[in-house]
């Protein structure tokens, strides 16, 4: 029985983004209201279903990140197929449910985190939401990162440059430069976490979607949660992975407390730093709080983290190399060296068919505490 299941869940999973969309408008269009949001400078159109009539928004979204590969599409599938035809229409009277399907398509089909912009550049798509980029001296800065971005874009070696990488996690695990390679920056475009020079064309066709599904005065709340992977544990012996929603906020905020009201058997991850703004520079859910949040429309945003991670110290190292390393054959050599490519494909999307059936059980968790408990909170 454990193997049918285990077959079943793998259905859902794809291996291209053409596949991946194919099966999600395959399934969306039995909902009647399947639309696609199209780019003219983009191969990779993005589709969305709306499920429902209420004034209360629910939106899934999935794929900002390609390197973190089927996942998200294969979660919101599996929402389409096995959870969606149970909602009662009472919850589709007060709710209407979004999912968006892959944001980032070019990076999913080419396995890259990011986006190319116009010179080439590598930009983290949640990096570029909400960024002034009309004038240069008004973009974020990230000082710290300026420490570690030589180290992380030198020349590939497996034991020298990991332990440099190691030693510096060491030395500036408490001074903010090791957390500051994340946060975001605007200098270094073959940098890490490059959050770009303007705004990507997937920035404005996922606005775009989030415009209209906001848009009308009747809108009484946003309620938008993002899937990914990367961060977390997975155990490959136990086949378990740990579900984190990450609220980007300090425990006492209003968003970190609606998520722990409703959400009972997934992790919440409360950021106690982001007292006085958001940690991460041009994030979406802090985009869409500032675009969407009114005293009459709260907006309640979080991202859905699977664990990937098998050695929870040496897995972000590993993880940064990986990224530097890619940036290396890129500026280098115009490609990626195929171990590179394995090492960042396997980091942030393990193969493990225990590890990809797992991640399904803790979307399926998650969608249905969502389900029963926004239901339960009218
Ligand atoms: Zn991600």
């Amino acid at each position: 029985m454990g193997h049918s299941k285990t077959g079943v869940a793998m259905r859902y999973y794809s291996e291209n983004w053409y596949e991946a969309t194919e099966k999600f408008i395959r399934s969306a269009i039995d909902f009647g209201n399947l639309k696609w949001c199209v780019s003219p400078n983009s191969y990779y159109d993005i589709p969305y279903v709306k499920i429902g009539d209420g004034a209360n928004q629910l939106v899934i979204n999935s794929g900002i990140h390609g390197i973190e590969g089927y996942f998200g599409s294969a979660a919101q599938l599996m929402f389409l197929n096995e959870i969606a035809p149970k909602i009662s229409d009472t919850f589709l009277q007060d709710y209407t449910i979004t999912i968006i399907h892959v944001i980032n398509g070019w990076g999913m089909q080419n396995r890259m985190r990011e986006t190319r912009d116009k010179d080439g550049g590598l930009v983290d798509l949640n990096r570029n939401f909400g960024i002034d980029f009309s004038k240069p001296e008004n973009l974020p800065t990230n000082p710290l990162y300026h420490l570690s971005h030589d180290l992380l874009l030198s020349a590939p070696d497996p034991i020298r440059k990991k332990n440099a990488i190691k030693a510096f996690r060491s030395s500036h695990l408490h001074d903010g430069a090791w957390s500051a390679i994340s946060w975001g920056q605007y200098d270094y475009p073959h940098g890490l976490f490059y959050g770009g020079a303007s705004q990507t064309d997937e920035n404005k066709m996922t606005m775009a979607i989030y415009d209209e599904i906001m848009h009308g005065a009747n809108k009484k709340s946003l309620v938008s949660v993002g899937l990914h992977t990367g961060l977390g544990r997975f155990n490959r012996r136990d086949k378990y992975v740990t579900g984190q929603l990450l609220v980007s906020h300090p425990s006492w905020h209003q968003n970190t407390q609606f998520f722990k009201s409703v959400c009972n058997d997934t992790e919440i991850v409360p950021d106690e730093s982001a007292v006085f703004g958001p940690t991460l520079l041009g994030d979406l859910v802090d985009c869409l709080e500032s675009r969407y949040g009114r005293t009459d429309c709260p907006v309640y945003t979080a991202d859905f983290e699977i664990g990937t991670g098998e050695f929870p110290i040496m897995s972000p190292v590993f993880k940064r190399m990986d990224m530097g390393d890619a940036r290396y054959d890129l500026l280098h050599f115009g490609k990626i060296n195929p171990t590179t490519r394995a090492n960042l494909t396997e980091s942030w999307y393990p193969s493990d068919n225990g590890w990809r059936d797992a991640a399904l059980n803790r979307a399926r968790v998650l969608f249905s505490e969502l389900i029963s408990n926004l239901h339960v909170r009218d």
